[in-house]
């Protein structure tokens, strides 16, 4: 059996054929030129690394790439600001391109994540980022998955190219206000930012809308109809959940928008924020399941939630929070409860509260041995349910709180990752 070859040497692999321009095995490459000397560095700022995407279909096999760690910003929370003294690289597009399509040809993956710090005007990076999708749309006609972060301050027209060639396009808010975000990172406007995302929205919305027209798809210009997504450090900037959840649900709002995306801040060495307190990533983990009840449960905005200092509860996920919140809408009964308000039990989730409703429709559901074949958490839920008329569990809410743990999963996933705040999301 061949040994299964380890991410380093792929990895080292990918950056010769970001030097070498002729065809042929790596051994024969040139050296890579000083620009990508630290190019396969570990640490913090690895600037290749490949993850599996695991949305609502096939998991994808994404290789994902930050063209460079430069950048002419100096935001205080960042490990990439300008006056931070760090090894730099760049990757130029036509090595992007190779080292994708590199990966691509082996096998290692089958999708791109294009990251980027802004070492120049915006316009003259989106220009790089244009010239690597166009490269890989029309000239090599690569129609499989692309995500790409927009840089904000890019032009309409580049807007709308980039959007209009990815999968998908994602833009970092960093923060949910401005006035906040101005103190962490003083070159950056929230508003500039906003403007990119809204031209961006105006394509997928189009795009989108056309497909659910009849348009096929067209994988070489799929016009982002992904989903956009966003992302907000936490922590960073005093701006309270509540704050964050206003401004990600007010912007769901205008469509096109799949997800956000949160990263509990953690202080850099060498940053002006050094000193601060990271948040803690349990926050992280219920602003998820805050945001993952507002799309997928279909809690309104205003039932989440919060505490007195704007913040969503740590000991207890937002959903059995918004339980214990409204004990006039327990118990629940299985017998005859809507799948609406079934999937509002804690213990609940949208598969289990599906099968509840068709099982019902097939057979008698005798008790909670049967809700636990169904996928129902049963000592989560038992204390919420009734069966025609009949408490299933003779506990009081407070006493079923003590059988979970804060951070058991509502649904959402919680990730771990090995980057500094947002660099991959
Ligand atoms: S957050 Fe982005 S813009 Fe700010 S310093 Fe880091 S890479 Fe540059």
């Amino acid at each position: 059996m061949p040994r299964e070859m380890q991410l380093t040497e792929k990895l080292e692999i990918l950056m010769s054929l970001a030097a070498e321009d002729r065809e042929g095995p790596p051994e024969t490459a040139r050296p890579l030129p000083p620009r990508l000397r630290y190019a396969a560095d570990a640490g913090a700022l690895r600037p290749l690394n490949i993850r599996v995407l695991r949305g609502s279909g096939r998991p994808i096999k994404l290789l994902r790439i930050l063209m460079t760690n430069a950048c002419a910003l100096n935001c205080h929370y960042c490990p990439m600001r300008r006056d931070r003294a760090m090894r730099r690289t760049l990757l130029k597009p036509e090595e992007l391109v190779r080292i994708f399509l590199g990966a691509l040809r082996r096998g290692w993956c089958e999708g791109l994540f294009i990251t980027t710090g802004i070492p120049a005007r915006p316009e003259k990076v989106t220009d790089d980022l244009i010239a690597v999708l166009e490269m890989l749309r029309v000239r090599h006609q690569f129609a499989g998955y692309i995500h790409v972060k927009l840089v904000p301050g890019a032009e309409q027209a580049q807007v709308e190219r980039i959007t209009a060639l990815a999968t998908r396009v994602s833009v970092n808010l960093e923060a949910a206000c401005g006035d906040t975000l101005e103190r962490v990172a003083p070159e950056k406007q929230l508003a500039t930012t906003l403007v990119t995302l809204e031209r961006a929205r105006q394509v997928v919305v189009a795009n989108r809308a056309e497909e659910r027209a009849g348009r096929p798809r067209d994988g070489r210009q799929p016009g982002g109809v992904a989903g956009m997504t966003m992302q907000f450090v936490v922590g960073a900037t005093p701006d309270s959940d509540r704050t964050i959840m206003g401004r990600v649900t007010s912007l769901y709002a205008g469509g096109g928008i799949h997800h956000a995306h949160f990263s509990a801040f953690r202080p850099i060495r060498d940053t002006p924020m050094e000193g601060a307190p990271a948040a803690p990533v349990l926050r992280e983990h219920r602003l998820y399941q805050a945001d993952w009840l507002v799309r997928t449960y279909g809690f309104a905005p205003n039932e989440v939630v919060y505490e007195d200092n704007g913040n969503l509860p740590l000991a207890v996920d937002p959903k059995a929070a918004w339980a214990l919140a409204h004990p006039e809408s327990f118990p629940v009964d299985v017998s005859s409860a809507s799948y609406e308000h079934l999937i509002r039990v804690p213990g609940v989730g949208p598969r289990s509260a599906r099968r509840i409703v068709d099982e019902r429709r097939r057979s008698v559901i005798r008790g909670l041995s049967d809700l636990r074949q169904f996928g129902v958490v049963t000592n989560r839920a038992g204390g919420f349910l009734s069966l025609r008329g009949r408490r299933l569990q003779p506990v009081r809410w407070t006493q079923q709180l003590a059988l979970w743990r804060p951070e058991d999963e509502v649904g959402a996933r919680h990730e771990v990752y090995d980057f500094s705040p947002g660099t991959f999301r």
